[in-house]
């Protein structure tokens, strides 16, 4: 199958439509990512099928427990764009802000959001440092983040950017640690606003392994001490 195919045949098994347009961004999006990582190391993924499922249909999976339509979002640590950029190339009216603590991925998501023309707000930043700016604390609707830290920690880096009534929404492996991830990260969870509604499940085409998509709503606000500076949150975790 090409790109276009494994892209469509995946939506549409999870009852999403799959525009033309959105699939033709999606691929030049691939094309990006795959130029770009010859010479900068973006991701260990090398062909566009692999693109096709492990990046593109991973982050569109969010939109099979979540309408994104109209809501302010951020994803954080992205990296090159993950799950954010093929999220705003399949609905380009959902607002995604990109932020990553490395220069050079913001700078390569700053490119691929001017040639697929799209809108980007990104900022090169540490999350516990950039919840300073106006605006940021408890400024968005949804929080997504990708394989950046265990949930314990994460949940400290993302969930102050939440307003109350927001969700957090975490892609991970359901492993065999997983189960106790998310037992250790329920009392973080709690202690940042948050209330664990559940996970919900996903697969994705040809790949071994369950993923899932951890479902946190903010109940109340984040006390003004989290997130604390990194060092006291990974050697400390809540
Ligand atoms: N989400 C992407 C990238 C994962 S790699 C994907 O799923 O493919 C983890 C990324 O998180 C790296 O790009 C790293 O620079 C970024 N990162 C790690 N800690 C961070 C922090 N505290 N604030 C912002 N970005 C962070």
């Amino acid at each position: 199958m090409s790109f276009n195919e494994i892209v469509r045949s995946g939506l549409s098994d999870w009852g999403l439509p799959a525009p033309e347009d959105a699939l033709s961004r999606l691929e030049a999006f691939c094309g990006l990512v795959l130029e770009t990582n010859k010479v900068m190391n973006l991701t260990a993924v090398t062909d566009p099928d692999a693109f096709a499922v492990r990046h593109v249909l991973d982050s569109l999976s969010i939109l099979t427990c979540a309408d994104l339509r109209g809501k302010k979002i951020i994803d954080i640590g992205t990296g090159p764009g993950f799950p954010g950029m093929p999220l705003k190339l399949y609905d380009p009216s959902i607002d995604v802000a990109f932020v990553d603590s490395t220069q050079k991925r913001i700078d390569f998501i700053i490119k691929s959001a001017e040639t697929l023309g799209v809108d980007a707000a990104t900022y090169a930043a540490r999350a516990e440092e950039l919840i300073a700016k106006p605006g940021m604390r408890a400024g968005f609707d949804v929080v997504l983040s990708r394989a950046v830290a265990p949930l314990n920690i994460l949940s400290e880096l993302c969930l102050p950017f939440l307003r109350t009534g927001g969700q957090f929404l975490p892609l991970k492996s359901d492993n065999e640690s997983f189960a106790a991830e998310l037992a250790q990260a329920r009392r973080a969870i709690d202690v940042l606003g948050g209330t664990v509604r559940g996970t919900h499940p996903y697969a994705l085409p040809g790949v071994e392994g369950k993923k899932c998509v951890v479902i946190v709503q903010k109940t109340r606000e984040t006390p003004a001490k989290y997130p604390r500076r990194y060092a006291k949150i990974s050697q400390n975790p809540l």
